[in-house]
């Protein structure tokens, strides 16, 4: 009897023995993963420096140990951190034709620098809408050239907000053009409200931001009429760069902001836009206002002929930022 409780006694024993050795191998080998993917680099190093001593010991056994050792205690060179690219207003494909726009601006004063560049700058105001946006979309990227839209705020709806992803994910720049793009409350009385316009202009970008997410920012603002459209801007400019925005005009545009004086023809809008070439100063850079609103249409058939004529004369297409 008394035997028999002995060996039970000793079952128990081993059994617990056993457990406790799963247990703390288990925990071992989980901590090993969590540590891992907290630190893989010192996990890794502590596996490299193990890797080293043991070469180095079989190298000593072969007598090369001074050679290898030598060679093996020069670090490994670190990876370089990677510097995390600041938020914008356009995709990372699109840093290459991207201009800041306080340069272009400069630029647009002339004169004619033969040294150096011309860019053009296909601008679309009055988006996104939902038939002329897909249309001007398909041309650009059929021409392979890049543009900056100027959105307005509340025609970004959930019907519209694909487009403006698809502006973005297809290296187009996106900048702000009001939220309302209503004259009575941005200048009531043809007088700038200062604070209405910074409301529109921060309201229409974090808009943008909610959907575009963390790497999205911009800072591009295009005044609703343009800034030759109004008097005493002032105050209204200093509080967008308080807020960081900053404007930009344009110096040739294909009519169809005109309303009913607006070309009605392919041929007229050429010949608009031809003539409104020589109206600014002549420089380097042609920024062009057009309108992708719902009811452009002579502009998205006009669009592959402008392309062609600035392909034809050796422009590069910018983006705004
Ligand atoms: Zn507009």
């Amino acid at each position: 009897m008394e035997e028999i409780k002995k060996s039970r006694r000793k079952k128990r024993w081993i059994i617990s023995i056993c457990t406790i050795g799963i247990i703390l191998c288990l925990g071992v080998s989980g901590w090993l993963v969590w540590a891992y993917e907290q630190h893989p680099q010192q996990i890794t190093k502590v596996k490299k420096t193990e890797h080293r001593i043991k070469s180095k010991i079989k190298s000593a056994s072969k007598g090369t140990s001074q050679v290898k050792a030598a060679s093996e205690s020069k670090d490994v060179p670190k990876e370089k951190p990677k510097t995390k690219r600041a938020p914008t207003n356009h995709n990372e494909a699109a840093d290459s034709w991207t201009f800041k726009v306080e340069q272009v601006r400069e630029d647009m004063k002339g004169p004619v620098n033969p040294d150096k560049p011309k860019v053009v700058f296909l601008t679309f105001d009055d988006g996104p809408s939902s038939n002329d946006t897909p249309q001007v979309l398909n041309i650009l990227a059929e021409h392979n050239v890049h543009a900056t839209f100027f959105l307005v705020g509340n025609r970004i709806t959930p019907e519209t907000q694909a487009l403006v992803q698809q502006e973005y994910d297809s290296g187009h720049g996106i900048a702000v053009h009001s939220f309302t793009h209503d004259y009575k409350i941005l200048y009531p009385n043809n007088v700038p409200n200062a604070q209405a316009i910074l409301d529109e202009a921060n309201k229409t970008r974090d808009l943008m931001k909610s959907f575009l997410g963390d790497k999205f920012d911009t800072r591009v603002w295009r005044y609703p009429g343009g800034t030759m459209s109004w008097k005493n801007l002032d105050e209204s400019k200093s509080l967008l760069e308080k807020d960081n925005f900053t404007w930009m005009d344009w110096n040739a545009a294909d009519g169809d902001g005109l309303g009913a004086s607006a070309p009605k023809t392919v041929q007229a809008a050429l010949n608009y836009h031809a003539m409104s070439l020589t109206v600014y100063p002549q420089s380097n850079v042609e920024i062009i206002l057009m309108h992708d609103a719902s009811d452009k249409q002579v502009t998205v058939q006009a669009l592959p002929e402008i392309i062609k004529y600035y392909k034809d004369r050796d422009y590069q297409f910018g983006i705004l930022e």
